[in-house]
């Protein structure tokens, strides 16, 4: 329920939500509207801050950006969806289900009435007539029944056909709403999630765990000189250097927008600092070509920050420490990976 004074907060939003509509010449269209109202509200500041930077670059906010949008922030309201969705249509398969087992279990009592009936009405006063009908009256019970289970059988079939599809469905959208539209990578929820259970693991298993966190260096620099559009292409092309450099079990993500980051379960820091190395310079290597055109873009570079789980390191904890040395990284000059070191009393710690 919406409390009084969230109404009030509504009403403002949504009339603000209209008005920067009609100023940015918006259709007002409802999934345009559920964008906007969020907008207004202030509530999620990552999508204020991409309308913002789309408005303050003259780029339209056109259906493809509002569809991209919408996929990008609240892909877990469509998963919602799905799941309503499935639920209700399993449903309608249980109570298929039901049905057919109370035909089936109705038709068997219907033949054991008949069987039991033809056997009553013989006695061994019975002509070969009456023999002859009692047993027909049951092969033709037993014929009707074969008949009807055929049915059943093939109905049941269809049902699990059903149920097959739509468990498929639900998996498809789970693994969409954890998985970021543009690069393919898990997005920021799947990689909030992983990183709360790989913790918890290496609690549990006592091995290393890094994190490390990159970011692209001056690429404000490089959407504002080739567009946004060519900029969505290089992160493209940083998560495919991700994917190419991480080991198996390891978790990239798309951290936020040009950042990204790799969970490395059992792997310590001088592990860590290699695969990281690897990615920096893949994507150094690069020689970024627009398609259209031919030209040539020149290269980017990224920084990257690396921690090591601590004990008692919670998931903000570390996430804040592998931030610290992607600022590093930045501040030395990027293109470079810095690994978090151990002060001398955790040395210490440890030697005890
Ligand atoms: P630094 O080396 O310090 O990281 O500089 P920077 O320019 O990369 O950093 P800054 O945080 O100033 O700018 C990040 C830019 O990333 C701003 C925004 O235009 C761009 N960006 C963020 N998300 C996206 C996206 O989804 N697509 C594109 N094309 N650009 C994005
Ligand atoms: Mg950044
Ligand atoms: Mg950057």
């Amino acid at each position: 329920m919406m409390q009084a004074e969230d109404i009030e907060f509504a009403t403002e939003w949504s009339e603000r939500a209209l008005q920067l509509m009609a100023s940015n010449g918006v259709p007002p269209a409802p999934d345009n509207y559920s964008i906007w109202f969020r907008y207004a509200s202030g509530r999620l500041p990552e999508l204020n801050q991409e309308i913002d930077g789309r408005l303050a670059r003259a780029l339209p906010i056109d259906i493809d950006t509002t569809m991209s949008l919408q996929k990008k922030y609240f892909a877990e309201d469509k998963l919602t969806d799905v799941t309503l969705n499935t639920g209700t249509k399993l449903n309608t398969e249980v109570h298929q289900i039901l049905k057919i087992i109370e035909e089936s279990v109705g038709n068997s009592t219907a033949l054991g009435t008949t069987v039991r009936e033809a056997s009553e009405g013989l006695t061994s006063q019975s002509s070969v007539s009456d023999v002859r009908y009692a047993v027909e009256a049951i092969v033709n019970a037993s014929r009707s029944m074969e008949q009807r289970s055929a049915e059943l059988e093939e109905h049941l079939r269809a049902t699990k056909k059903e149920l097959n599809e739509l468990q498929e469905n639900l998996e498809k959208a789970r693994s969409e709403a954890r998985t970021d539209g543009l690069t393919g990578l898990n997005n920021r929820k799947a990689f909030d999630e992983a990183l709360t259970r790989e913790l918890e693991n290496a609690v549990q298993t006592g091995e290393p765990l890094c994190l490390a966190i990159g970011d692209i260096d001056h690429f404000k620099k490089f959407n504002d000189t080739f567009g946004h559009r060519t900029g969505d292409q290089v992160l493209r092309l940083v998560a495919s250097c991700l994917k190419s450099r991480v080991h198996n079990g390891h978790i990239a993500a798309r951290y936020g927008g040009e950042e990204f980051a790799v969970i490395m379960p059992a792997t310590d820091v001088a592990a860590a600092e290699t695969i990281a190395t690897r990615v920096r310079e893949t994507v150094q290597a690069r020689e970024l070509v627009k398609r259209s055109t031919g030209e040539s873009l020149g290269r980017v570079t990224m920084s990257l920050g690396i921690a090591q789980f601590q004990h008692g390191d919670t998931a903000a904890s570390i996430v804040e420490r592998a931030d610290a040395c992607l600022y590093e990284a930045k501040r030395n000059g990027r293109n470079r990976v810095i690994v978090e070191s151990r002060s001398e009393e955790m040395l210490q710690a440890n030697a005890d």
